[in-house]
């Protein structure tokens, strides 16, 4: 099978960059092996949260402040400039509604019910203009009950220390009886499994009781895994604020975002082998001419281009053996520190030098082997290392404008 261009990673990287090549009419395919980071995620796609430790306001200005390794001071300020309006409207084409800007940060609400630094949010998550001034003065938390995976006493508790009032409350409806009977059931991918329609009707009627006289109704992430189209009817038969909190996962707003993504790419025309692993490669002259997969067995896989986006540890983009980190598919170059004492901080709490390790690329996102670049293959997101997603709240940002750098033309 012959493409324009092969992208190996499904994650929002992988799909990102598939999407600007399928939209410019490139015969693009995704091999993904199989669940992302977007699985995890919290409902917010973060730019910049904290630089050196402190909380960002601009992430633009403070851009400027981040290391020379960091994703997007390689890209640069002004390329920077032109793609970050790019980012919100490609994922509005693929149906994600999201609320936010670039300039300045908007504030979101843990599960826990601290307040943290978002960029673009799912428009049925809450956010705030203001991280010390929440707009409500009560709300109500419904669980769904025996649902175990979210938490209303650490977010009351969280919303109580902003001045908000807040009852907890659980409620229920027949359809979810036959989940509830295994407590290992209930789990919110199941729950958005049941609730259609006439479930979704039966429990809006019962929120709505409890929510009365509260400004807003907080309630766990469990509607919605492939389209946000009981998310929109749930919140209009409430008829008035009703936001969603992440759980623990698996996201459903994650997994609905993976595929809505996921069939924008097919709608396209663009083809997903799903569920497929890329396990070898043949190159010639400093080029990937064909890669090989487990369900593709010999048949080799060719394209003028290749862009991998495979993630970091967390999906084996990279594996850490006792004494070495390696990029398993190609076995390109890594950046890490030689000594493994310097690998990691035995101070949990700190920034883990680990989080920066990633495949060493030049300055168009080429890695090498050896030290010799392959020309046709570019590294972008979360397998290229350099930043710290967690400490610096930029996980998605990077993965976004990495994967847009590679796939849209200079003017
Ligand atoms: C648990 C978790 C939660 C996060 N939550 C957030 C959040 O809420 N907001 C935020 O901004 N950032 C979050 N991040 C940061 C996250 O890294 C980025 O947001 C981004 O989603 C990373 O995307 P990616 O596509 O680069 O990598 P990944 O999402 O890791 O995707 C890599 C994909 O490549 C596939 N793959 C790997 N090897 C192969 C192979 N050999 N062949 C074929 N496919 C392969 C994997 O199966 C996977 O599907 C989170 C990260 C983690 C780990």
């Amino acid at each position: 099978m012959n493409f324009d261009t092969i992208i190996i990673g499904g994650g929002l990287t992988g799909l990102t960059a598939a999407i600007a090549s399928a939209e410019r009419g490139e015969r693009t395919a995704i091999i993904s092996a199989g669940q992302s980071a977007l699985h995890f995620s919290s409902g917010t796609f973060e730019l910049l949260g904290a630089v050196d430790g402190k909380p960002v306001t601009n992430p633009v200005e403070a851009m400027d402040r981040l290391p020379d390794t960091h994703p997007y001071r390689r890209i640069g300020r002004e390329r920077m400039l032109s793609l970050l309006p790019l980012v919100q409207p490609l994922l509005s084409r693929a149906g994600i509604a999201t609320t936010g800007n670039h300039y300045i940060n908007r504030y979101r609400l843990t599960p826990l019910g601290k307040i943290k630094p978002a960029w673009l949010t799912l428009d049925d998550f809450a956010t705030f203009d203001s991280p010390d001034r929440l707009p409500w003065r009560s709300v109500a938390i419904v669980n769904i009950a025996d649902f175990q995976d979210f938490y209303p006493t650490f977010l009351a508790r969280g919303l109580r220390d902003h001045g908000v009032e807040c009852t907890i409350s659980s409620t229920s409806i027949k359809e979810l009886d036959n989940l509830r009977r295994s407590a290992t059931e209930m789990r919110a991918a199941n729950i958005a499994r049941v609730l259609d329609y006439s479930a979704v009707c039966n429990l809006a009627g019962r929120i709505k009781s409890v929510g009365r006289g509260a400004d807003a109704i907080l309630m766990p992430a469990v509607l919605g895994l492939a389209d946000d189209l009981m998310v929109s009817l749930l919140r209009r038969l409430v008829n008035k604020p009703l936001y969603f909190i992440s759980t623990m996962p698996t996201s459903v707003p994650g997994v609905r975002a993976q595929m809505m993504l996921n069939r924008y790419f097919t709608n396209l025309g663009g083809t997903l082998m799903a569920g497929d692993t890329v396990t070898g490669a043949r190159l010639d002259n400093g080029r990937v001419e064909a890669v090989f997969t487990n369900n593709h067995g010999p048949e080799p896989l060719t394209a003028s281009r290749f862009i991998m986006a495979t993630g970091s540890f967390f999906s084996h983009g990279l594996v850490a053996t006792p004494s070495s980190v390696i990029e398993p598919v190609f076995g390109l170059d890594v950046d890490y520190p030689a000594d493994r004492a310097d690998w990691f901080s035995k101070n949990i709490g700190q920034a883990q030098p680990f989080m920066e390790f990633g495949v060493r690329t030049d300055d168009s996102w080429h890695p090498s082997i050896g030290g010799n670049t392959i020309t046709n293959l570019q590294c972008v997101g979360s397998v290229t290392g350099g930043c710290n997603p967690i400490k610096q709240g930029c996980g998605a940002g990077v993965a976004l404008l990495t994967a847009l750098d590679v796939t849209t033309p200079r003017l």
